[in-house]
């Protein structure tokens, strides 16, 4: 079969992706196709985002966005990076999202745009399309590449690995050579066969890892599927230990589980309390209160729940807003609780920490590049610096648009190498496998991982539980790498491989670092219980 050839792969399709896509689409010479390994394009983190994206409020400026990044960041953020985000961020909010592609954001009566606040935050700076803000930019970005005839989009893709040479190579004097990319082996999941797509420059845009734990808000697709393949190519990975925990998803069985109760819920006076109703964050951040930044909310509720055995916490805005104010400022959250038979007009919402955001990934530099030649990383499977030991909300598709963007105006400044000739390239040799995988097996170990990462390398960890974590997972690995190798290949198996390789790079940064710093947090020596 011959190879599916651009001038620029693109793996994922989120806000990064997106943003890459349509800004090297302004360049009509040049062929662009993006890849999905979900069926619907605009399936992904990015959907997701409730909240909103940061830019600059009335009375701000790109100085104080840093300063609160950086604060947020606990001594970890490149200023330099940060600055990047402050200064081309809100342009490109203004430019892109809404001039270029139409995002409606959310707008007062006299059509003036209406600036959230968020925790952490110094001012008002956050825009938003009602609690649904990640839906409608996504939904934007995808119309206006629709109509870009030299931008092609396959869904039901999974890249499997990048190409790299000199690892894949025919030659074997390649061997002496930088490594480079030239595209990826990606699983077309109709036809069920392995493509080489062959690329000039390759931008990896395949999100977050937060499915790797048993409690996330992250959709399905979200398995470290990019950090794992950059890693196995050589791509030099930084910052791994940084997980941001969600403070407040909801608890409630079955479909309740793992939905965001947004920050904003937070923003708009909503207090956390204890089942018996009583205020216990003015306790752990009497300065910031129910505001405080992520981690400490997060280990704060995780702490009154070891402590006293509670299930969850409770997070009331019922007794704080009237519920018109509360319906239309959170429809969606209004909607999906109400579904579940819960009024929260009228009752508190049931909530405990999730695995939420990668701040590590792959290293770019300012212009999204990374180690690899060819290979660039952007949005959440990238760390260029921005969010350090912990990132401050709503900021992270701000860096998918900015980053997605310059990786585009780099390929588009320096650029023209065309993709390697497919003769260089191996097919995907699958011949004599015969063995469907047993979904079984993919789901039970699956659910090991997730298990063994929340309960060892979660919200408190320590060296016993790293240890122990990294046994385990490399064990783990050994199974799923044999049976990977007899067996025909489907989305879930090549997910299967891509998660456990993600979360042992997470358990071995963690591992390694022995210094409580943002969002990872040691509690060697105090026991499992201590704050
Ligand atoms: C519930 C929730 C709420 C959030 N709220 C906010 C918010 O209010 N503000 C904010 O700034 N951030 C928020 N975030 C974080 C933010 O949404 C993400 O960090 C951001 O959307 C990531 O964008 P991305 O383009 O990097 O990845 P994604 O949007 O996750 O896109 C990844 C893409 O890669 C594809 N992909 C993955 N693996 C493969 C593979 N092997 N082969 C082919 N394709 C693959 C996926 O199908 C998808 O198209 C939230 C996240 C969640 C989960």
């Amino acid at each position: 079969m011959s190879a599916v050839q651009s001038d620029v792969l693109i793996i994922g399709c989120g806000i990064a992706g997106a943003a890459a896509a349509l800004r090297l689409s302004c360049d009509r010479q040049r062929q662009i196709t993006i890849i999905t390994r979900a069926a619907d394009p605009e399936e992904g983190n990015t959907r997701y985002a409730q909240g909103g994206i940061v830019t600059l409020g009335d009375d701000d400026s790109p100085e104080l966005l840093v300063q609160d990044i950086l604060a947020a960041g606990a001594g970890l953020s490149l200023p330099s990076a940060a600055r990047i985000l402050a200064e081309d961020g809100p342009r490109l909010v203004d430019e892109v999202l809404i001039r270029e592609v139409g995002t409606a954001f959310d707008r007062d009566a006299q059509g003036r745009l209406v600036y959230g606040r968020e925790a952490a935050h110094s001012r008002s700076r956050i825009l938003h399309v009602g609690d649904a803000t990640g839906a409608a930019i996504i939904r934007a970005l995808m119309e206006a590449l629709a109509g870009r005839p030299n931008v092609q989009i396959v869904t039901a893709a999974t890249a499997v690995d990048l190409i790299t040479f000199p690892h894949h190579a025919r030659d074997p004097l390649a061997v002496y050579e930088p490594i480079a990319c030239h595209g990826a082996y990606v699983f077309e999941q109709p036809s069920r066969a392995v493509q080489r797509y062959l690329s000039g420059a390759t931008i990896l845009a395949t999100g977050g890892l937060g499915r790797i734990y048993r409690y996330t808000s992250n959709p399905k697709g979200a398995r470290g599927d990019g950090l794992a393949m950059a890693y196995r190519a050589g791509a030099r990975v930084i910052n791994a230990e940084y997980v941001q925990f969600h403070p407040t998803t909801l608890a409630l069985p079955d479909d309740g589980e793992g939905f965001l109760i947004s920050e904003a819920v937070r923003g708009e006076g909503g207090r956390l309390l204890t089942p018996d109703g009583e205020r216990f964050m003015p306790r752990y951040a009497p300065e910031w209160g129910d505001l405080a930044p992520r981690d400490v909310v997060a280990r704060a509720i995780h702490h009154e729940m070891v402590e006293h055995g509670y299930p969850h916490v409770l997070l009331d805005i019922a007794s704080v807003l009237p519920a018109e104010r509360i319906r239309a400022r959170f429809p969606t959250i209004y909607a999906h609780c109400a579904r579940l038979g819960l009024d929260i007009t009228r009752q508190p919402i049931p909530v405990v920490p999730a695995a939420h955001y990668f701040c590590g990934g792959v290293w770019t530099d300012a212009w999204a590049r990374t180690t690899v030649r060819n290979l660039y990383a952007v949005g959440e499977v990238a760390c260029t610096g921005v969010h350090g030991a912990n990132r401050l909300a709503s900021t992270s598709l701000l860096e998918g648009l900015v980053w997605g963007d310059r990786a585009a105006r780099d390929i588009i400044g320096r650029w023209r190498e065309p993709p390697v000739d497919e003769g260089q390239v191996p097919p995907w040799e699958e011949a004599g496998l015969e063995e469907e995988a047993d979904p079984a097996l993919i789901w039970r170990d699956i659910r090991t991982i997730q298990h063994t990462m929340w309960h060892y390398v979660g919200l408190a960890r320590s060296g016993r539980r790293l240890a122990r974590a990294l046994h385990d997972l490399n064990h783990l690995r050994e199974e799923i790498e044999d049976f990977y190798r007899r067996t025909r290949l489907n989305d879930a198996l090549i997910g299967l491989r891509h998660s456990i390789q993600a979360a042992l790079i997470v358990a071995e940064a963690a591992y390694h670092n022995r210094t409580s710093r943002g969002c990872h947090y040691r509690d060697d020596g105090k026991g499992a219980a201590a704050f």
